[in-house]
């Protein structure tokens, strides 16, 4: 009897393998859905039935075996539904098994009330084990009624009541854990499925953004090696997948922008991100401007680090930036200049003297200031027309500008109208003398004629020259004052002459 004890329990465990394999995308457990708990109600019926299939026969209308452990499982883990459907099978196969008598009748009610206590049992929020070791002592109860009602020998009752607790309580105990194992390894199964599933979607949309994204993105060992390239790389620097792979990205940007980028590289690894912009020879062997972000990663299973790097090419904005800035600086340029003659305009000749000013005044040295008008301008237009008179400033302008030499450090202006500046810095009276004397030379040199002057028949100038050595007390204002007396003194002395404050 033992015998039949131990196979019916060890039927009863290699049944669940059986059954883990079939459901395992279907895992018992109180929040599964409906079908899935009919599916495992009818299986633990159909289990009922073999285990009563290779029952014990204890006399020739009575047999004991573990069917309400399959009640029991059911409930512990599924709850009222599948221990009804399996309490019910059992109960319909044990009135098949033997036709409907008494006999047959009892076990079937048994069965039925096992499955009703059970599933309420079910319900009470305590362990599962320690529900299921409850159920069991009440299947093993309702059981031992039917055989006190059934078994008149004594010594039998005694015998199979005894190996029946026995087996049931340890082969349930096992049986429970076991069932417990196959849930649970299903369930992992699943959540690992659903994990690879998900991984699987995750890579899928992170590859279609480094393949469909307009930006190039690269990934780099420690050694700026590529190991990674995106499809764009194609479209940017011209370059196939395995023309880069491998190399380092060194070899490809240009020399004056390799220590900035390498450092970059450096700070990537160090701080985590960096940000670079550099020239990077393409295939055509033309550089492009590529503006690049760099971040690292680090790998837990071998301890190394990557950069990856997402990069633009950003040669069209760096150019419209360059005519940017070259527009900017003609600009600058321009309001500095004076339109006719093309010489510096008034504003650069007021914030140069300012300047010149500040630093004489800090070095102690002298500045001098010549300032000079053409005699008879007036006329010179009535006479030859106002075009005319443009082209002689023009002239008188550049060959003025011609005289002074660019390492001179003079600074030579239009002042306004027929009236030009020219601004000496560290230079004494003398260097003045010298200088304004040159420039009545070159303009006589000139010889632009002029037949209403009264003084000459070619185009002459009146200089006034004054020097100052700047003080607190005095102002670049005072310098121009002495200067503009000096021009009109010879304006008065007859024009055609230099006239110095001394
Ligand atoms: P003075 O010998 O006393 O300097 O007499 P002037 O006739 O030269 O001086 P005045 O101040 O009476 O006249 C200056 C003239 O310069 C008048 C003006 O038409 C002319 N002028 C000023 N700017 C320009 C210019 O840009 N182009 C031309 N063509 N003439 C100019
Ligand atoms: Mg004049
Ligand atoms: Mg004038």
């Amino acid at each position: 009897m033992l015998k039949d004890f131990v196979s019916n329990a060890t039927l009863l465990i290699a049944s669940f393998s059986i059954m883990g394999v079939v459901f395992k995308d279907k895992p018992l457990h109180f929040f599964s859905p409906l079908p899935t708990k009919l599916y495992w109600g009818l299986t633990f019926g159909v289990l009922g039935n073999i285990l009563m299939s290779f029952s014990i026969q204890v006399s020739p209308t009575i047999i004991a075996d573990l069917r309400h452990l399959a009640i029991v499982i059911a409930a512990a883990f599924g709850g009222y539904i599948p221990a009804l459907i399996a309490a019910f099978l059992i109960a319909i196969g044990r009135i098949i098994l033997s036709g409907f008598s008494q006999a047959s009748l009892l076990p079937s009610i048994g069965a039925l009330l096992i499955g009703i206590l059970c599933g309420g049992i079910s319900k009470i929020s305590i362990h599962r084990t320690m529900k299921a070791f409850i159920m069991n002592l009440i299947g093993l109860f309702i059981i031992s009624i039917i055989f006190i009602m059934r078994i008149d020998d004594f010594q039998i009752l005694k015998n199979v009541l005894t190996l029946h607790y026995l087996i049931s309580l340890l082969g349930g105990l096992i049986a429970y854990h076991f069932f417990v194992f196959v849930v649970d390894s299903n369930e992992a199964q699943s959540q690992l499925k659903q994990s690879l599933i998900k991984i699987k979607e995750t890579e899928e949309r992170f590859r279609l953004i480094a393949e469909y994204s307009s930006d190039m993105i690269t990934m780099h060992n420690e050694k700026t090696e590529y190991i990674y390239i995106s499809p764009a790389v194609e479209e940017i620097i011209h370059f196939k997948y395995p023309e880069l792979l491998g190399k380092r990205m060194e070899y490809f940007i240009h020399s004056d922008d390799i220590e900035h980028t390498n450092e970059m590289f450096a700070k990537a690894l160090r701080d985590g991100v960096a940000e670079c912009t550099y020239r990077y020879l393409s295939k055509t062997g033309e550089y492009v401007w590529i503006e690049s972000t760099l971040k690292s990663v680090h790998f837990e299973e071998d301890g190394s680090k990557r950069v990856i790097i997402v990069s633009r090419n950003i040669t069209e904005r760096k150019l419209t930036d360059q005519k940017l800035q070259e527009a900017n600086e003609l600009l600058n340029r321009l309001s500095y200049m004076d339109g006719l003659t093309g010489i510096s305009n008034r504003r650069y000749f007021d914030e140069t003297l300012e300047k010149e000013w500040s630093e004489s005044l800090l070095s102690h040295s002298p500045i001098s200031l010549i300032m000079f008008d053409i005699d008879y301008f007036k006329k010179y237009n009535d006479t030859y027309g106002h075009l005319t008179g443009d082209f002689c400033l023009q002239s008188i302008a550049q060959a003025i500008k011609e005289l002074i030499p660019d390492s001179s450090g003079y600074t030579f202006c239009r002042y306004g109208g027929e009236e030009f500046a020219l601004i000496l810095p560290a230079a004494k009276t003398v260097e003045g003398i010298n200088t304004a004397h040159k420039i009545q030379k070159t303009v006589k040199s000139l010889k632009i004629p002029h037949i209403s002057s009264e003084i000459s028949e070619y185009v002459t100038l009146s200089i006034g020259l004054a020097t100052m050595v700047p003080s607190s007390s005095a102002k670049p204002q005072d310098l121009i004052k002495e200067a503009d007396t000096e021009l009109y003194l010879s304006k008065t002395k007859g024009r055609n002459t230099i006239s110095i404050k001394q």
